[in-house]
This record gives structure tokens, sequence and C-alpha cells, in this order.
């Protein structure tokens, strides 16, 4: 709120951006703020921003902020342009928030639906999927889990009877594989994974669709946990305003 409100376009936006005051890590406090706008929205895509502009609406020195253009730089989050300044570039935090609402707003519903329409061949077939996870996470082979885990939730998504649905997600799936990321980096990440699968497994063969459900979310809202925070995201998941419908019961 520390712009005047005569200009327009990037000025404008930059005006929603909260003060910092100057203190001992101030390189990091505005690198966290212009991250934090960034994810939000507040400075959007393809935006063009001076290093003075920026450190007019936190009123610090052009030095601090230059210094946290440049580690954000590095995180692919804004891009310098030769004596114009940085450009606001898509974040993969808030293309990885959209794609895990998207997921959890599809295929919780999915796996509700799929608890009364599986069959003994897709149980099967889980259960295989399962057995690999397991003997994959056993041994910590990382591609061996996420090819299977992606595995197992397209033959719940399809039991769904949703085809269109099915590829849709496996689709958005590729985004997030493009991105490079995945949840796991230990040991007991991929112990967790698997129980979880085991947890919606045990939903389905019960033909609880609302076990399968909750099941699915605790699993996909903990995805998406690991996911953001892995990412250097903002400290909650989701927080694309939708978590009163996508988080929603989940405890
Ligand atoms: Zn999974």
């Amino acid at each position: 709120m520390s712009t005047k409100p005569t200009t327009e376009g990037p000025a404008a936006t930059e005006g929603a951006l909260r003060e910092i005051k100057a203190e001992s890590s101030l390189t990091d406090r505005v690198r966290d703020s212009i991250r934090e706008a960034i994810i939000d929205g507040q400075l959007a895509p393809g935006s063009l921003h001076s290093v003075q502009s920026l450190a007019n609406v936190f009123k610090v020195s052009r030095t601090p902020v230059r210094e946290a253009l440049i580690d954000l730089a590095g995180a692919d989050m804004v891009e310098f342009e030769r004596n114009r300044g940085v450009r606001i570039l898509q974040t993969s935090v808030h293309d990885l928030e959209e794609i895990l609402v998207l997921r959890i707003l599809l295929e919780v519903p999915a796996a509700f639906r799929a608890a009364s329409q599986i069959d003994e061949t897709g149980l099967e077939a889980l259960r295989m999927e399962l057995g690999i996870m397991t003997e994959a996470a056993r041994v910590g082979d990382e591609p061996t889990m996420m090819l299977h885990d992606r595995r197992f939730h397209e033959i719940i998504n399809s039991a769904s009877g949703n085809s269109r649905l099915t590829e849709y997600v496996d689709s958005l799936r590729d985004l997030i594989l493009t991105r490079g990321v995945s949840t796991v980096d230990t040991k007991r990440s991929l112990d967790e994974i698997v129980m979880e699968h085991t947890a919606i497994l045990a939903g389905l063969e019960s033909g609880d669709g609302d076990l399968a459900a909750q099941m699915m979310k605790d699993h996909l809202v903990h995805t998406a946990a690991l996911l953001l925070e892995q990412e250097g995201g903002r400290d909650s998941a989701l927080g694309l305003g939708w978590e009163s419908l996508v988080v929603g019961e989940t405890t």
C-alpha cells in the first residue's frame, strides 16, 4: 500500500504488496515477499518490473531487491531483461497448486464411485500394483514407485466409469512429471505412500465409497503438501482459495 495510485500497470499491482521494514535479514524478507506475491498472482506472470520500482514498494534500497531477484531468477520465478528489469515467470508452484487442486476435485469423487463399481479384476490389478509399489519402496526405487502409483490411480479413475476423467488426470500427471518434481526423497515417505494406497485399496475392497473417497483425499492432500513444500511454496498447501472445497472435512 505504499505506491502512489497515480501509476497504472505493474506499479498498481505492486501497490498491493505489503511493506517490509528494514531489518537484519532484509534480502530474505524481500525475497519471501516477492515470492509470495508471485505465487499469489499479485505480481502477474509476464509483467515487467524494474528493480527501482520494487525497491520503492518495499521502501528499501535497490541492493537487497537485486539480491532477492537474483535468488528468484535461480528458482526460475523471474527472468532478468537487459536494461528493463525483471519479468515475472509462471511459477511451478502455482502450476502445481492448480494441478493438485484439479486432481483432488476429480479423483476423490472418482474413488467414491469406483468403490461401488470396481470388479474383482480391477481389485486384483490394484493389489498387483500395490505389491510392486511395496517392493519398490523397500529397495528405494522411486521411478518404479511413481510409475505404478500412476497405474494405481488410473485403475481407480477408470473404475469410476468416466473415461474422460481418467485421461485428463493422466495428462495432468504428465505436467507434473515435466516439472521434474516428485514427492519422494526419503525411505520414510515411500513407506508412507504405500500405506496411503493400502488404505485406499481397503476402502475399495470393502465397497465403502465414503471411506475410499476419504482415503483418496487424505493421500492427495498429503501429496500436495509434500510437493508444495519441496517446491518452496507457501506454508499451507493449496493456497488458491480452494481449501474449503478440496480439503474441507479432512482432519
Ligand atoms: Zn498415489
